[in-house]
């Protein structure tokens, strides 16, 4: 069984690039010359040194003794959430940055719900001098008002979108407008493993540093470089990707990701894609697809503004099909308890997309000795209000 992409970007039945003609030449363009750009020596250079020195790669991989204690395995923390601007998203923008410039493009645009890719792109625009626009949901800019103000202090333009919902969907289809009317100087940072291909591929590509690193690191700390689980959440599926890339064919690893599922799987308010999903199309990419009986895609919900995604990206919707991930649905409440406990026993406040890989922990049963590898996606500075809003009164009271 082949797990990864095959050469017309078809992870197994999912993928493929569905676009407007116009976007025709760029998508063309990108595919025929990632490969090449991205195994370049110059580029691996600068993208390798730009991790080090300016994202503070390799992240650690935690040993974290009381939440091992706590579940039975031996549990490490990959610590994305230690890198610079707080989550593994900078290792997939310094990646696409650098490619943009080498295809000579000089105008950026993405697309961005909670603000947090938007950061991200407009840290790497300000690094190289790039122009930069992102497309947000009005909705989600009142929502997030201090990325708002990070993304304009770095110097881009945040374009309210009106349309819709005014959230990421909307936001999406506003950007790809913009990459119609403006295809020869511009690139779309798209910022997971979704659109079009190759950006699934490209993503994972950029993203597999994490793998990558824990490979080595397992192999220092452990004396073996692969663990018994690898487990991470998936909101697109960049950060999952990136931890499972360089064990997706080694069948001792057990791979288990986490969706959000909101109030719960059936309850109506819910982002759980995989679980509910129907085949369709979005954003370019055949794959699973939240959507009701007339196919019109239906409005995703959790309390994490990073995992409310209508879509999931190809790679993970065929690694639930073929039975090689384990995918699991966690709720808003279960994640907000993991979160609480990964702070009480190891003083790490995880971002909430991470803690529903945290969620994930206590419907596995381990053996004392598994090795489990959970990748901390983000840092929880963003997420404050939400757990203030939701343990307020209780933390108080504890104390
Ligand atoms: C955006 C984000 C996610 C979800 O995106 P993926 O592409 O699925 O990784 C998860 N965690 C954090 C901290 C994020 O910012």
């Amino acid at each position: 069984m082949d797990y990864n992409v095959n050469s017309e970007g078809y992870y197994g039945e999912f993928g493929g690039a569905y676009i407007p003609e116009i976007l025709f030449g760029n998508v063309r363009d990108l595919r025929e010359r990632y490969l090449a750009i991205m195994s370049d020596g110059e580029f691996l250079r600068e993208f390798e040194g730009l991790l080090r020195d300016y994202v503070g790669r390799p992240s650690p991989l935690y040993y974290a003794s009381r939440l091992s204690a706590r579940y039975g395995a031996r549990i490490y923390l990959k610590r994305e959430d230690l890198n610079h601007t707080g989550a593994h998203k900078i290792n997939n923008t310094i990646g696409q940055i650098l490619l943009a410039r080498r295809m000579g493009k000089t105008r950026i645009i993405a697309e961005t719900g909670a603000g947090q890719h938007g950061v991200a792109t407009a840290t790497v625009c300000a690094l190289k001098g790039m122009q930069c626009i992102v497309y947000m949901g009005e909705t989600d800019i009142a929502r997030q008002k201090l990325n708002v103000q990070k993304m304009e202090m770095l110097g881009a333009e945040v374009r309210p979108v009106t349309c819709g919902n005014k959230t990421l969907k909307d936001a999406t289809n506003e950007a790809i407008r913009d990459w119609c009317c403006n295809p020869s100087d511009t690139h779309y940072i798209i910022g997971s493993t979704v659109g079009p291909h190759p950006y699934p591929d490209m993503v994972a590509r950029f993203q597999s540093v994490i793998s990558a690193e824990i490979k080595n690191q397992l192999q220092r700390q452990e004396g073996r470089d692969y663990p018994d689980y690898l487990m991470a959440c998936v909101g697109g599926g960049s950060n999952a990707a990136g931890t499972f890339y360089h064990y997706l064919d080694d069948l001792r690893v057990k791979l288990v990701a986490s969706e959000a599922a909101g109030l719960g799987v059936d309850s109506g308010e819910t982002a759980a894609t995989i679980h509910l999903g129907k085949r369709g199309i979005i954003h370019g990419s055949r794959t699973f697809v939240m959507q009701d009986e007339d196919g019109q895609i239906t409005e995703p919900y959790s309390v994490s503004a990073g995992l409310d995604y209508p879509g999931i990206g190809p790679m993970h919707a065929h690694l639930a099909v073929t039975g090689r991930a384990e995918v699991l649905a966690v709720t808003d409440g279960e994640a907000l308890d993991a979160a609480m406990e990964l702070t009480r026993l190891e003083g790490i406040i995880p971002a909430i997309e991470s803690a529903h890989a945290l969620g994930a922990l206590a419907k596995k049963r381990f053996e004392a000795a598994d090795i489990v590898v959970l990748t901390l996606s983000g840092r929880g500075d963003k997420d404050m209000e939400t757990y203030i809003d939701h343990f307020g009164k209780t933390a108080a009271n504890e104390n």
